[in-house]
Order: C-alpha cells, then structure tokens, then sequence
C-alpha cells in the first residue's frame, strides 16, 4: 500500500520578535497533519524547545530543521515532491480544482509561506501558487485552511503516538488522560 503523501512547511522570513507567529506556524502545522517544519536562514532557540516540549507531551512526530538556506530547501524538494507557495495572488483554492491537481500528483508536499514581501523566485520555482482566498491574512490561516483541504478533515481525528497527555473530549469542562 503506498503511504499518503507527506506536508513539509518552508517558513521564510522568520524574525526573533515573530517568535508567537512562527510558533503557530509550527504548531498548527503540525496538530494539522503536516510533517515537519523548515525554518529558513535563521535558528530560534525558543521555537525548537517550544516545538520540542508540545512533541514531547502530545506525541506524533514533528520534525523541525532551522538555519537551512531557502534555495538549498527548494532544490533538494524540486525531485522530492511539488512545491506549493501560499500567496494570495496564487490559483484560488475557493474557485479552482488547483488542490485535487495538488492532490492527483500524489507526491509529497512542500508548502511555502512567507511573512513580509518574498523572493520573486517563489513564485517561478514553485510548482503551484496557491491562494487561500485573494485577499491579505495569515500565513496561520493559510497553513491551516489548505493542510485541511489537502488531508480532506481526516487531520483533525488524527491519534498522535506516544503522547504522555491525550485529550477526553467532553462536552464541559477539561478531561486529560495521561499515560503512566
Ligand atoms: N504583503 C505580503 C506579500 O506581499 O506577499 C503578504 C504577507 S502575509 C502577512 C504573510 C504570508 O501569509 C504570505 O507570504 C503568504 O504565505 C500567507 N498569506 C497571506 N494571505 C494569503 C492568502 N490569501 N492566500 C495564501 N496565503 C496567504
């Protein structure tokens, strides 16, 4: 049986004082079924042991490379799999098929987002550009809406392995198992 293809996050244009936004690039990446994180040209102490600890206590795996040069990340990905940049100048993911053609490829995904103006280079070396919506928001929003477009929900029920905590969801109040 082949494996479902696998979602990696290029976040370029990380800066020390987008430390919360990187962070919720990161974990609503990874709570959202992609496979791991890339942190373009710089490292962030606080992200990794932020990333590190959720890993940690609420399972699955979560792999985070910092420091890596964007254009190395697109090269090594351009045999790897497609590479999909979220911009909302991009093919309209509400009006157009630009997903299921994401989707028919059946490779993995590497999935671009930016934080202030990019590289003119991502948008010509990417495979597709893809908008999530054609008006300015979030690189969070983005990450999130088309992770759940691409794994179809299923994302959401997803068990994470070896988690020490692991959520009873209930209708009120907070139930938490956690494993001996
Ligand atoms: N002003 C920037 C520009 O010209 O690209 C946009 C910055 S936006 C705050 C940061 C990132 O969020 C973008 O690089 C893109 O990856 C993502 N983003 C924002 N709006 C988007 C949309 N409508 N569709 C897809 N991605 C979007």
């Amino acid at each position: 049986v082949k494996a479902s293809p696998k979602v990696y996050v290029l976040r370029w244009g990380h800066r020390a004082r987008d430390f919360r936004l990187t962070t919720h690039v990161a974990l609503v990446s990874r709570a959202l079924g992609a496979s791991g994180l890339y942190l373009a040209d710089v490292a962030d102490q606080n992200l990794k042991k932020t990333v590190e600890k959720v890993v940690e206590e609420w399972g699955g795996r979560f792999e985070l490379q910092m420091a890596v040069p964007w254009m190395r990340v697109i090269q090594e990905w351009k045999s790897r799999g497609v590479i999909v940049h979220l911009t909302m100048y991009g093919e309209n993911m509400g009006n157009s098929d630009v997903v299921e053609r994401i989707k028919k490829t059946g490779r993995d995904v590497l999935l671009i987002v930016g934080s202030r103006k990019v590289p003119s280079a991502f948008y010509t070396l990417s495979d597709f550009n893809v908008a999530v919506g054609n008006q300015p928001h979030s690189e969070v929003a983005a990450i999130a809406l088309f992770l759940d477009r691409f794994f179809e929900g299923r994302e959401l029920s997803t068990e994470f392995e070896d988690a020490k905590r692991k959520i009873i969801p209930s209708a009120k109040g907070k139930r938490v198992q956690k494993a001996s």
